[in-house]
């Protein structure tokens, strides 16, 4: 079965090609052109959408040239329906649609989040895991049960990386930065005290935020040290507690900031303390991608022939705990 997944929820205009044979599944091909707003600013919705219109074609024809693979070899095509922004989520859905109609092949609308987790599952060979799910649209403790993905703790306001972006592009960088913070963080072991922020399972992260803009600029390595080691602390504690709670014997971190090394080092301790297995997205497919759509379709092929192209819809606010999983 060779499935093409189309990823747009964002910043990342993505196409990906993926073999499934049997449980198994290859990555043939995944290619994504990043949209990136001027220095200092944030995503604008219409322009990213603008971004994908003219890089979609090039991005789609690069991706099957990868994958050494001719349109008419595909099996069905899948695209991420939400959460994201509307106008970039309705550029995927109408390329997918059009390849779907063309080619008639069938079609799956596909959570992003659950994208996420179900790449991160494949990649590393983690079973049956409590998820830390961090990215720029999410942050959130997951754990699978009864056909259905449980939200065990998550922010009660920004998400992690939307508190790495906007301390970043308060320092002048554009989004998203969070490659930039631990870059900078990694040049200091200055701690300097910021609001620590946990309520029960849940996180809160825009006293942090900012506390840690009201550092005086000179400081910039010491403040990006601080803010890491303060956000990754609570993430951890909240991680901690839910480990306890569900006895889960595996941690698998999904999601952009899921590249961060100093973040990963502190969830191994935890993880030692818990004799729980670690399991982290490889680098290159932790953040957005079309791989994690295009496994996710396939994973639905496994007992649903696609959905009719009426029912092809674009959510923004589609929550992953609403989903019900039937492979
Ligand atoms: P996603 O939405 O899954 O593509 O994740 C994007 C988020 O990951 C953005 O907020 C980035 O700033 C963040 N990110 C990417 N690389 C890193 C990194 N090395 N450390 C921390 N955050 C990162
Ligand atoms: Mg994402």
């Amino acid at each position: 079965m060779i499935g093409l997944g189309i990823e747009s929820t964002a910043h990342t205009f993505s196409c990906a090609i993926i073999k499934k044979t049997g449980k198994n599944g290859k990555i043939l091909s995944d290619v994504r052109k990043i949209y990136r707003p001027p220095n200092g600013e944030g995503i604008h919705p219409r322009e990213a959408a603008r971004h994908h219109i003219e890089n979609s074609s090039q991005v789609l024809s690069d991706c099957l040239d990868e994958a050494k693979i001719n349109v008419n070899d595909l099996d069905l095509v899948s695209y991420a329906a939400g959460p994201g922004l509307g106008p970039c989520l309705r550029v995927g859905a109408v390329v997918a649609r059009s390849l779907a109609s063309y080619y008639k092949i069938p079609i799956y609308p596909v959570n992003h989040a659950i994208g996420h987790i179900e790449l991160g599952k494949l990649l590393t060979g983690a079973k049956n895991p409590l998820v830390l799910l961090v990215s720029g649209g999410h942050t959130m403790l997951l754990a699978f049960l009864n056909k259905q993905w449980r939200v065990f703790g998550e922010t009660l306001d920004i998400t992690l990386g939307q508190l790495l972006d906007q301390f970043g592009r308060s320092m002048g960088f554009a989004s998203p930065c969070g490659k930039n913070i631990e870059t900078l963080a990694n040049n200091s072991s200055n701690y300097i005290p910021l609001p620590y922020s946990v309520k029960g399972n849940d996180v809160s992260f825009s006293g942090l935020l900012s506390a840690t803009k009201s550092i005086p600029s000179r400081n910039k390595e010491d403040a990006c040290f601080s803010l890491q080691e303060t956000a990754f602390a609570m993430v951890s504690e909240a991680v901690e507690r839910a480990l306890s709670f569900t006895r889960k014997k595996e941690l698998l971190i999904v999601g952009g900031v899921a590249a961060n090394k100093r973040l990963s080092e502190m969830l191994k301790e935890v993880c030692r303390r818990h004799s729980c297995k670690f399991f982290v997205s490889p680098q290159k497919y932790a953040g957005d991608c079309g791989s994690q759509i295009c496994w996710t379709g396939l994973l639905e092929n496994q007992n649903k022939k696609g959905v009719p192209l009426e029912d092809t819809f674009v959510t923004q606010s589609w929550r992953l705990d609403s989903v019900i999983i039937n492979y």
